[in-house]
């Protein structure tokens, strides 16, 4: 019996959670939840965006689904706070397009690993006379963990080849680190190739050839901007699922926000938080479940029949969970 901390959080948040756990229901392997506050309606409540209590929570359990919650400028960010809290310093990000969805590119299939805790969102900013400095922090000890993480994750998942991508030839002295510790690892893993690629270069690589991409490691804001790149090739929010990965916890949430324009209407693409909850399971070691579980989505998204309006069909949520459930239950 897994123990999961589930946070539904804002708008749409609560919508694909709903959906995810209607479908975990059919699941071989039993889970015990407990229900957690996050977000702008807990602010409103609460006075605090993440109370202690969902920080402890999480902390204890095997892992946390959430939702997604709406940020309010000026307010403590609850999710930057509880990957800080948990010590989440991995940021593992797919990219693989689905039949029936609209990719710009067939058969893509690569992940990203980006490295969550540091670089450009060390937060430490100054204003100086003329403008202002924002502090770049890369760490020997950082860099290595990630780097592990994404060969001992190409290993795992049987895949060929880790790409590092960087700018050693500007950022000498920080992405030099990174370059360098990134090949320390390697040496490690001879049955894994290893390359790697400028930043720029590897923007128009991820146009040009995507396909030659199997386990991508950067740094904190090169992997912000090539994730979401990414979800371009992929197509929509509202397929793109995220894990937040630390060495005693996990957290799985959907790449999309609350979406306060389509709250309420029933209408969210649940398949981002099925795909976080399939990013769970293979986190958990259940990786036959996560299987299955991806499976009967793909083979709804393939048939296009229940689906939801911005992949152009008229399901609601619930409907869409509900076809993905029927045919996770027979698998
Ligand atoms: P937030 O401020 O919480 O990040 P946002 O609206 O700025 O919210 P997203 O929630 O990421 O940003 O979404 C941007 C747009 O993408 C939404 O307005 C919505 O139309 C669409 N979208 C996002 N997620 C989904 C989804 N699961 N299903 C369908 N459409 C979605």
């Amino acid at each position: 019996m897994y123990k999961l901390t589930v946070i539904p959080g804002d708008g749409i948040g609560p919508e694909v959670m709903e959906a995810a756990l209607h479908i975990l229901d059919a699941s071989e392997i039993d889970f015990d939840y407990e229900t957690a506050n996050a977000g702008n309606e807990c602010f409103k409540r609460t006075g605090s965006t993440i109370p202690q209590e969902t920080i402890s929570t999480s902390k204890k359990s095997d892992a946390t689904l959430f939702g997604a919650v709406t940020t309010v400028p000026g307010q403590k960010s609850g999710i930057i706070t509880l990957r800080k809290e948990m010590d989440l310093y991995v940021n593992l990000r797919p990219v693989k397009s689905y039949e029936g969805t609209p990719y710009l590119f067939k058969g893509l299939d690569f992940v990203i690993v980006r490295e969550n805790t540091e670089g450009l969102y060390s937060g430490v900013e100054e204003y100086t006379e003329d403008g202002a400095d924002a502090l770049r922090v890369v760490t020997r000890m950082a860099s290595e963990r990630i780097c592990r993480f994404a060969f001992e994750y190409a290993r795992k998942n049987m895949r060929n080849k880790v790409t590092a991508v960087h700018k050693a030839n500007v950022l000498k002295k920080t992405d030099g680190i990174f370059r360098d510790v990134f090949y320390d690892v390697a040496r490690g893993y001879n049955d894994i190739k290893s390359e790697d690629f400028y930043v720029d270069a590897t923007a128009m690589y991820l146009i040009t050839r995507p396909h030659s991409f199997d386990v991508m490691v950067t740094t904190n804001l090169f992997g912000d901007i090539l994730s979401d790149e990414g979800a371009g090739l992929v197509g929509g929010l509202g397929l793109i699922p995220s894990a937040n990965i630390g060495d005693n916890n996990g957290l799985f949430e959907p790449v999309h926000g609350s979406a306060p324009d389509i709250a309420g209407k029933e209408i969210a693409n649940p398949s981002a938080m099925i795909l976080s909850t399939c990013m769970m399971l293979d986190y958990l070691g259940e990786t036959e479940e996560a299987q299955k579980l991806e499976k009967a989505l793909t083979d709804v998204l393939r048939e296009g029949k229940v689906v939801t309006p911005d992949l152009g069909g008229s399901a609601s949520t619930m409907e869409m969970a509900d076809r993905v459930k029927k045919i996770f239950e027979i698998l």
